[in-house]
């Protein structure tokens, strides 16, 4: 990979060049409201373009508190900051929370900018492993990494790219020990909605909203990945501590998208079950291809991912080899993004991680290259 490019970058740069099924970057091709776009396009024409308040429109943080209303958050509006995308509500809370010789812990696997924000802040990622296949950290090993100079725990959950949940006894010990060490948490939860199992998604701010930073995003919820609206949920004191570093990372994030993205959030529970529904369809279709073709697959139960086990499925080459030659195929690629791009080490691991985020015809294709990329593959070792 190209020094200073994300994976997701670079996968898809791959895929356009080589005109391969693109199952990498987590973006859909299906399943955003049409309402939604109206409302964007109206709130352009029709004025909605100048600086809009720093915490972000009134309209909109008043939506986002009603959406989280349907799940039990008591909510008001001046505990929500708009930013730009999760991305910027990442950096702003980090930033908030912790700066030069202080420490955060991160868990392993962990999205790409985790790590580098925490840097970028000054601070310290301190790594604690999620165990598969159920991915999960116990409280012993969280209690481990904490030392007097640790501020945050980062916490995703739906995670990206495992799809696995925070269970309750993880929730729970993260709570408490935020509790005893006087921590904050950080609680990305963009995948919130794209449940694709009964599995519940639980918040630790319902744990302790005292000290938890809820971290949101209308590019998952509304499936427009390339919007980045995105919001932060925090009680009074520490929400305005983020605001204190949004002001000035981008200040405020375009009216128009935010007028639109109210529109969304206001949308019925039906559109919500529905789109969710679409999703499970989705991973389900690609699972079951995949499967006949004997690909061994670990459980999923959120976001737009499913992740492949290479060795289990009798193909003994290691996830970023493995990437680079199937994208690279004439007439025949197909994008995948490798497990190590996620770990602290870099190190290739066995898995891959697969988005089924896609139309069906684009999902066939995808589970009929990556079968013949592995018949081509077993028991060679070589190429794909
Ligand atoms: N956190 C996680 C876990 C994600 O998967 C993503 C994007 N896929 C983001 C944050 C970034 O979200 P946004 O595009 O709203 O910045
Ligand atoms: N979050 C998306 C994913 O995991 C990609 C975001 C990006 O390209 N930076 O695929």
């Amino acid at each position: 990979m190209q020094a200073g490019t994300t994976i997701f970058e670079h996968m898809s740069g791959l895929a356009r060049q080589h005109d391969a099924i693109n199952l990498g970057q987590g973006f859909p091709d299906f399943g955003w409201p049409d309402a939604v776009l109206a409302a964007g396009a109206e709130a352009i024409t029709h004025g909605y373009n100048q600086y809009p308040p720093m915490r972000g429109l009134p309209e909109l943080r008043a939506a986002v508190a009603g959406f989280y209303a349907r799940s039990g958050l008591a909510l008001t509006p001046d505990q929500v900051i708009i930013t730009s995308g999760a991305t910027e509500a990442l950096a702003a809370s980090i930033m908030a929370v912790a700066g030069a010789s202080d420490e955060v812990i991160l868990f392993a696997p962990a999205y790409d900018a985790y790590a580098p924000l925490v840097r970028r802040a000054g601070a310290r990622p301190v790594w604690v492993a999620l165990q598969p296949p159920d991915w999960q950290a116990s409280a012993e090993a969280i209690a481990a990494a904490i030392t007097p100079a640790t501020r945050a725990i980062l916490l995703n959950t739906p995670h990206n790219p495992t799809g696995a949940v925070a269970g309750p006894a993880m929730l729970a010990a993260i709570a408490d020990l935020a509790r005893r060490h006087d921590l904050t948490i950080i609680s990305d939860e963009v995948w919130e909605a794209v449940l694709t199992s009964d599995a519940p998604h639980l918040s630790p701010f319902t744990l302790a909203p005292e000290r938890t930073i809820k971290i949101g995003s209308a590019g998952k919820l509304l499936a427009l990945t390339g919007w980045k609206v995105g919001w932060v949920v925090a009680e009074a004191v520490l929400a305005e501590r983020v605001a204190q570093v949004h002001q000035f990372l981008t200040f405020t994030t375009a009216p128009p998208l935010q007028v639109a993205v109210a529109t969304g959030l206001a949308l019925p529970d039906a559109w919500y079950a529905a789109a969710r529904a679409r999703f499970t369809t989705a991973r389900d279709r690609l699972a079951a291809a995949l499967t006949a073709g004997g690909w061994a697959l670990l459980p999923t139960h959120g976001s737009y991912f499913l992740m492949a086990d290479l060795a289990a499925s009798g193909i003994a080459m290691g996830d970023r080899s493995f990437c680079e030659a199937a994208v690279a195929r004439t007439d025949d690629g197909v994008a995948a993004i490798p497990l190590s791009a996620f770990q602290p080490d870099g190190c290739e691991t066995p898995f891959i991680r697969l988005c089924f985020a896609k139309s069906d015809a684009v999902l066939d294709e995808g589970a009929r290259r990556l079968n013949a990329a592995r018949q081509r593959l077993l028991g060679t070792g070589i190429s794909v």
